[in-house]
Parts: C-alpha cells; sequence; structure tokens
C-alpha cells in the first residue's frame, strides 16, 4: 500500500492556512488541498542539492532522460521566495537548499509540509552534492550509511526551547540498496560505496582544515582527526548529512545522500577546480539511472 507521509506536529491541525514562506507557495485551505494535490500531488522524487544552477542543470538533465523535447529553461516555482530554486519535471522536483544544514533544513521542513498537502505518493527524498574524501580517490561517489555530526557521534543534535535535542541519523537501507544496485555501473570509470559520512556545520575548522581564516590545532591534530573518522567508517565530510538523515528518519520517510568527493583530504584541503564540473555530473548518472528504474516499479 502506498503511503501519504505523516507530520509529527499537532498543530498544524488547528492551523487553516499554511504559507511556506521560503517556497513561497501558499496553502489557503489546509482541509481541502485539491489545488496543491493538482499542482504536486503526482511528484514521486523530491531531488535536493546546494546551487539553484546545479538545480536547474539537474531538472535539464532529468526531462532529457524521460525523453522530453524542450530547450527552454524550466520555470523557478519559489521565484518569488527570493531564496531557494525549484523545478518540476512530471513526478520529479528539483530544488536548492543552499550550503549547510541550517539553511538546508528550512526548506526541508516546508518541502515535507508540501507533499504532505499535496498527498504524494511514497515520496523519496534524495540530496546530491559534493564532499571532501577520506581514503578514497577524487571522484569517488558516496551513498550515506550513517550520518556523523562534527562530535563524530552518529547523531544529530539541535537546540530545541534552549535545550539539547539528540536525534538518530541513518538513511534507510532499502534506500541504499537500489541506489546501489541501480545507479552503479561496472563500466563508469568511477567508484560508487556506501560508508559513513560526517556533516558539519563549518567547512574549515569543523572538518578539521588549516587553510581557513582561524586554526588552533597542529597539521598532526588534523591527521589524528581524519584518521579517527576513517576508523569510524567515515569516508566523506559535507554538511548536511546528520540533519538530513535524522529530519527524513523522524518524519518517516524514504530518503539518500549521494555525494561526489572533491579531493582526499588524507592528501589536503584546498579544492582543486580543474575536474569539478566532471566530478559533479556523477551523482546526475547514479540518481538518474535509480529514478528510471523506481518508476518502472
Ligand atoms: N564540501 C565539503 O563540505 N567539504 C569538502 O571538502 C568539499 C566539499
Amino acid at each position: 500500500m502506498s503511503q501519504i507521509i505523516q507530520l509529527k506536529n499537532h498543530h498544524l491541525d488547528g492551523m487553516s492556512t499554511d504559507f511556506l514562506y521560503h517556497l513561497a507557495i501558499n496553502v489557503v485551505d489546509t482541509k481541502d488541498t485539491r489545488d496543491i494535490q493538482s499542482q504536486f500531488g503526482d511528484v514521486r522524487f523530491i531531488l535536493t542539492g546546494g546551487t539553484s544552477t546545479r538545480m536547474l542543470e539537474l531538472a535539464k538533465y532529468v526531462r532529457k532522460l524521460f525523453g522530453v523535447e524542450d530547450t527552454s529553461d524550466p520555470v523557478d516555482l519559489c521565484k518569488k521566495g527570493h531564496r531557494y530554486a525549484m523545478y518540476k519535471v512530471g513526478p520529479v522536483i528539483c530544488v536548492s537548499h543552499g550550503v549547510g544544514s541550517s539553511t538546508f533544513s528550512v526548506v526541508l521542513h516546508e518541502l515535507l509540509k508540501l507533499v504532505h498537502y499535496a498527498k504524494c505518493k511514497d515520496p523519496v527524498f534524495l540530496r546530491i552534492g559534493t564532499c571532501g574524501g577520506i581514503g578514497v580517490p577524487p571522484g569517488t561517489v558516496v551513498v550515506t550509511k550513517n550520518a556523523f555530526n562534527g562530535l563524530l557521534r552518529n547523531e544529530h543534535e539541535i537546540a530545541i526551547l534552549g535545550e539539547r535535542v539528540v536525534r538518530p541519523a541513518q538513511f534507510p537501507e532499502s534506500v541504499i540498496k537500489d541506489i546501489l544496485a541501480y545507479g552503479a555501473r561496472d563500466d563508469d570509470g568511477f567508484q560508487i560505496i556506501s560508508a559513513n559520512t560526517m556533516g558539519t556545520d563549518c567547512f574549515y575548522e569543523g572538518q578539521g582544515r588549516t587553510d581557513g581564516a582561524i586554526c588552533e590545532y597542529s597539521a598532526e591534530d588534523k591527521m589524528k582527526f581524519l584518521q579517527k573518522c576513517h576508523d569510524l567508517g567515515i569516508r566523506n565530510i559535507e554538511m548536511e548529512a546528520s540533519m538530513f538523515a535524522s529530519v527524513t528518519q523522524k518524519i518517516g520517510v524514504k530518503a539518500g545522500d549521494i555525494c561526489v568527493t572533491l579531493l582526499n583530504r588524507l592528501d589536503g584541503d584546498q579544492v582543486d577546480s580543474e575536474k569539478k564540473e566532471e566530478y559533479e555530473h556523477r551523482p546526475f548518472l547514479v540518481l538518474g539511472r535509480y529514478i528510471q528504474e523506481l518508476l518502472k516499479k
């Protein structure tokens, strides 16, 4: 039986309208959402990624996969919100989330409410992104298993009403298995693995870099930290995984995080932009195959 997602907020039951502020989408009657259902009810995949440019590219890529012959730019459905961009291609929406958990969590809450009001069936939330690798060659695609925070704990920590709230942060095994089974091909010329991911709140000190504006530890301390990450099965570092895993796990919605490593952090800190564009397309390939396979079912 297909599932419509249930939110974990009883206060919403008492709201007759709900303005999804950052998406600039107004739910004018929460008890009769036929307008939202007609616009978004067919959505099966919510694809998210950092920049609006990458999401536009992804929307065009998905359009090609679906055999849609249209060379015009897809319309940004959230343009009025001036924060995030959203493109819809049939059952897929591609939404930008900015850098890090704080900007992503805002749009994630609103997207979860959107698919709830639209009564989308069995929606899958997926994030594609770039990351630093630990002990894997640059260009490796990592599908996250357990998400660790910057304290090296497999959980997400958030301040709520002045208290520290800790929630688990794992992605569903079934999604990881399907992404690997359908997304990877032996002749792709790059490695795709599933491993643990660390999601930090800071690109520089939080990820043990020594090239930020502030650094108070030694190069040896940094290497010890990265080795500790490696010992925990962490093979990539980005800035969203623990929040993304914990919010989607709390709601009980399917989700996956697919990132490509731009560098091996055991070799340095600076991101080399030369191969960035080539690497960034690898998650598109993996994601595209996964979506196509799931849509056959
Ligand atoms: N994104 C990150 O968060 N870290 C990196 O090292 C590269 C991309």
